[in-house]
C-alpha cells in the first residue's frame, strides 16, 4: 500500500490493510447508509460525494490496484486485497463501486489505445467519468449476439441506430460502453463492435425507467443516426465480443464479498426476529416455527459461504473452474431472495418492531424488492443452472 493511504508504512498482512482499510473508511465514506437497489443519485450533491468517495479510493490506492503501475495500480498488489476491500465496504454499509465502471476500466487496459487509455484512465480514477454499458436490448438480453442496434460504416465514421434497455447508471452516466452490428453479413457474434460514447452525443436520447422500489436506476436509450468517428471504437471493428467477454481480471476476487454480505442479512435477520413482536406481546424468534426456518436458513448460508469462498481460492490460484462462476452467483443470488421473503414474511406476521429494528425493517423492504434483480443481471439463474448443467455435470444440451 502507497504512503498516500494512510501516511504511514506499507502494512506486512492482510489483517493490517484491513485495519488501516477500515478506519479509512470510516473517516472518508460518506455518511449515507449503502441501501441495496437505491444506488443512483437523485441531487447534484450526492453525485458530487459519490464521484468524490470513488476518487478518494482509487487517489488512496484501494480501487484500481490491480490495474498495471504505469496506469496507477499498486506495483505489489495481489488479489486478496480486492476481496478485503469490498467485505470492507460491506461490513460499514458504505459505497461500493459500480460494475460498470470497473469492466469498463478493464476492458480499456486490455483493449485500448494508448491514446484511449491516456484520456480515459486518469478520468475514471479521479471520479470525472462514470461509464454504464449499452449492450441489452428489447429482444436481447440473456441471448446477447442476437442483438439489432446498426454501427453502419460511412467513410471513416459509424452511424449508430437502435435502442437499448437496462442501461443502469444511463443518466448520469457521462460514457458508455456500447456493443453494435457493423458487419450483418457475417456470423452473429463477429460482426459486432464494441465502442466508447460520450453519453450526451447528438442523435442520443437517454430515458430512466422508475423500478418499484421508487429508485430510477435503469435508463432506455435510443440511437437515431448517431454519428461515431474511427477513435470511438475500442478493440477493433467486429472484434466487440472479446472485448465485452473479456471478465474481470484482477477484480474477480470481489465475488467472495458476496458470502459476508450473505452472513450479514443473515444475522440482521435473527436481529429482526428478535425485535419484531406477535399480538402476545412475544419476540417472533421465541417461537419455534421461527427457530427451525432460521436454522434452515443457517445452513443454507454455511453452504453458499463455502462455495463462494471455494470459488475465490480457486481464483486466488488462477485455476478458476468455467462453471465456478454461475455456480457462485446462483448460490449468491437465490439465497439472497430467500432471506428477504424470509425477512418480509416475518414481518408481516408481526404488530410491531422495538427500536433496534427501525431501520432494519427499511432495509428488508428495499432489499426484498431489489432481490429478484439479482437473479437475472449477469445471467439468468435459468441460464446459469443451463450452463452448470452441461459444464460441471456434462449433461446434454435440451
Ligand atoms: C439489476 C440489473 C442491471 C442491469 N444492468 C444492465 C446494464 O447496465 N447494461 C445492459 O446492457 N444490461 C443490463 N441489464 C440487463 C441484463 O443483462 C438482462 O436483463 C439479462 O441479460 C436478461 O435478459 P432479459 O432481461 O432480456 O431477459 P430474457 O433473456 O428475455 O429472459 C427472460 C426469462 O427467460 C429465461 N430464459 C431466457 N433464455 C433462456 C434459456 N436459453 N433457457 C432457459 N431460460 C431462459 C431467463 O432466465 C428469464 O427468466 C441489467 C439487468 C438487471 C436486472
Amino acid at each position: 500500500m502507497s504512503e498516500t493511504a494512510s501516511g504511514s508504512q506499507a502494512p506486512s498482512s492482510d489483517e493490517a490493510f484491513r485495519l488501516e482499510l477500515r478506519e479509512f473508511i470510516g473517516e472518508h465514506a460518506p455518511d449515507s447508509e449503502f441501501v441495496e437497489g437505491i444506488r443512483v443519485p437523485t441531487n447534484p450533491a450526492e453525485e458530487a460525494t459519490i464521484r468524490g468517495w470513488l476518487a478518494a479510493l482509487y487517489e488512496a490506492g484501494y480501487l484500481g490496484a490491480g490495474w498495471p503501475p504505469e496506469w496507477g495500480g499498486q506495483p505489489d498488489h495481489r488479489a486478496t486485497r480486492d476481496l478485503i476491500l469490498m467485505e470492507e465496504l460491506i461490513r460499514a454499509r458504505a459505497y461500493r463501486p459500480l460494475d460498470q465502471v470497473m469492466l469498463a476500466s478493464h476492458a480499456l487496459l486490455e483493449f485500448g489505445s494508448t491514446e484511449q487509455k491516456q484520456h480515459y484512465l486518469p478520468r475514471i480514477r479521479s471520479g470525472e467519468h462514470i461509464w454504464c454499458q449499452l449492450f441489452s436490448e428489447p429482444g436481447a438480453g440473456s441471448d446477447l449476439a442476437s442483438l439489432r442496434t446498426r454501427a453502419e460504416p460511412d467513410g471513416d465514421d459509424f452511424v449508430v441506430t437502435g435502442q437499448k434497455v437496462w442501461c443502469t447508471d444511463g443518466q448520469w452516466a457521462d460514457m458508455g460502453t456500447l456493443l453494435a452490428r457493423t458487419d450483418p453479413s457475417l456470423d452473429r457474434h463477429a460482426g459486432l463492435t464494441a465502442f466508447l460514447v460520450p453519453m450526451d452525443l447528438p442523435g442520443m436520447t437517454v430515458r430512466p425507467t422508475r423500478e418499484m422500489t421508487g429508485s430510477e436506476e435503469f435508463c432506455e436509450v435510443f440511437f437515431d443516426e448517431m454519428r461515431l468517428g474511427p477513435e470511438h471504437v475500442l478493440g477493433g471493428v467486429n472484434e466487440g465480443w472479446k472485448v465485452i467477454t473479456s471478465g474481470l481480471a484482477s477484480e474477480r476476487a470481489f465475488v467472495g464479498a458476496n458470502a459476508l454480505q450473505l452472513e450479514m442479512m443473515f444475522q440482521d435477520l435473527v436481529e429482526l426476529a428478535r425485535s419484531a413482536r406477535l399480538a402476545d406481546g412475544s419476540a417472533t424468534a421465541e417461537h419455534e416455527d421461527i427457530q427451525i426456518q432460521l436454522a434452515g436458513l443457517l445452513t443454507k448460508v454455511e453452504a453458499a459461504k463455502h462455495i463462494v469462498r471455494d470459488v475465490v481460492e480457486r481464483i486466488l490460484r488462477d485455476d478458476e473452474h468455467p462453471s465456478d462462476g454461475p455456480f457462485a452467483k446462483l448460490a449468491y443470488s437465490e439465497l439472497y431472495v430467500e432471506l428477504c421473503e424470509a425477512a418480509l414474511e416475518l414481518l408481516s406476521s408481526a404488530v410491531s418492531v422495538d427500536e433496534r429494528g427501525h431501520a432494519a425493517v427499511e432495509r428488508w423492504h428495499a432489499s426484498f424488492l431489489w432481490s429478484r434483480a439479482l437473479t437475472v443481471s449477469g445471467g439468468a439463474s435459468e441460464i446459469l443452472r443451463g450452463l452448470i448443467g452441461r459444464q460441471l455435470l456434462a449433461l446434454p444440451r435440451a
